[in-house]
């Protein structure tokens, strides 16, 4: 196989979507009759679905409950099991592991050997989508605990990366990233949009100067502009990416293509992807913001049935012209991070895509400030950037404030902070506050 061809596996990238929505229907119908023999929290939660009433993806969704990680965690205590969704014999584990979810009771997923080797082809994919090929050096910090961390490693190795240097994704480590990679100078970096950020603004204040060794990015984690990729490529040389639904849940893993129209769901063949109104569970329209849910019916041991994500999405119109059939979207945001101001809401990416469109914004981490009682002002903390001389922050600040109050169309109070809470590589963006 030739390094130049565009897809990683064109049979299955390329693939006509009915051809594709034939497989999909197929694999939901063995899926049921698979979980509902196997798995205890399967046969009570679907006692009521008779696998052969499903005659069409419409029939799935009309028939199917949808499932929530609170069901997976109440049939964690009616079973008396970490997995209750397990589904093959515990010999067969190959790979086991926690969810990286940073709210709630932990919960727990599993991998047989056929289930490893089918996400780590969706993680080939990815990864060639996004422009590695053999002979890269992959620095990759992501959090290390989870399975998605092995299926990353072993995903990248099949891409043709054989030198992987590993590491966690800790703000205080920041420093420790850069020497590495002024030293080993790895040509591909995967992190999260605040860790590159990080990484970019104490190289810049070192003697060195800004530079990074990396050819390319693959960013996870949080929403980036058009216009703050465009500013990594300028400044720091950096073709980006973006990549969600690494959620170690479900790892239906999905990242840009050369055309930046969207993510690319690049597992369409093995998982059911549906769009729905989160607060009907009707099929989202055409075109309109809905919540990811999911059925990854190429898993064996922990397969998920209609699986609410809480991540909302937008779907593209139209064909890629990268050649890739399956579908596109843009991740908006959690539904959690709703925050409510002025009789209306703002959500985290609608801040990120405004600042991205400033100069003085533009890939600043922030994180909104939600008050118990609704408030008329949205509250905006920046962090400082460390070249942001102390005489020039108020002058920024306003700038900023007035930019803000623009394009989000209400008015805002923005300040700039020395840091803000972090869980891993992610700023969290919205920050719960009591007191108006
Ligand atoms: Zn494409």
């Amino acid at each position: 196989m030739s390094d130049a061809r565009a897809l990683w596996d064109a049979a299955a990238e390329g693939m006509a979507p009915e051809v594709r929505q034939a497989l999909q229907l197929k694999g939901v119908q063995a899926l049921l009759a698979w979980v509902k023999e196997r798995s205890p929290m399967q046969r009570e939660r679907l006692a009521q679905v008779d696998p052969a009433a499903v005659r069409s993806l419409a029939d799935f969704a009309a028939l199917v409950p949808l499932s929530t990680k609170d069901d997976l965690r109440a049939a964690m205590d009616r079973v008396g099991s970490a997995l209750p969704h397990l589904c093959v014999p515990r010999e067969d584990i190959v790979l086991s592991g926690p969810s990286a979810g940073t709210s709630g009771r932990q919960t727990y997923q599993a991998f047989d050997a056929h289930d490893l080797d089918r996400n780590v082809e969706l993680a080939a994919r990815l990864f060639w989508c996004s422009g590695m090929r053999p002979g890269d050096v992959l620095q990759m910090l992501v959090t290390p605990f989870t399975p998605a961390a092995d299926i990353f490693r072993l995903g990248a190795q099949r891409a043709g990366a054989q030198w992987i240097i590993r590491d966690n994704h800790e703000p205080a480590q920041v420093p420790r990233y850069v020497e590495v990679a002024r030293s080993l100078k790895p040509t591909f970096l995967q992190a999260g949009v605040a860790t590159l950020r990080a990484m970019a603004q104490h190289a810049a204040a070192t003697p060195e100067g800004g530079a990074l060794p990396y050819r390319r990015a693959i960013l996870m984690g949080a929403a980036l502009g058009a216009e703050a990729r465009e500013q990594f490529r300028q400044t720091l040389g950096i073709e980006v990416t973006t990549l969600s639904g690494q959620g170690s849940d479900f790892n239906l893993f999905s990242t840009e293509c050369p055309a930046h129209d969207g993510e690319h769901w690049h597992g369409e063949d093995m998982t059911l992807v549906e769009v729905i109104d989160p607060a009907t569970g009707a099929p989202a329209h055409e075109g309109d913001v809905g919540e990811m849910v999911i059925t990854d019916f190429y898993r064996h041991a922990t397969p998920h049935v209609r699986w609410r994500t809480e991540d909302m999405v937008r779907v593209h119109p139209g064909v890629c012209s990268c050649g890739r059939t399956s579908r596109r979207f843009t991740l908006l945001d959690r539904l959690a991070n709703r925050v409510p101001v002025r009789g209306s809401a703002v959500y985290p990416f609608q801040v990120e895509t405004a600042l991205s469109r400033s100069d003085d914004g533009r890939n600043l981490e922030f994180a909104l400030v939600r008050r118990a009682v609704e408030p008329q002002t949205l509250e905006v903390r920046l962090l400082r950037p460390a070249t942001l001389a102390a005489d020039a922050t108020a002058g920024v600040m306003q700038r900023l404030q007035r930019h803000l109050d623009a394009e989000l169309k209400l008015p805002t109070q923005v300040s700039f902070h020395d840091d803000l809470p972090r869980v891993g590589y992610k700023t969290v963006r919205v920050l719960d506050e009591p007191r108006n």
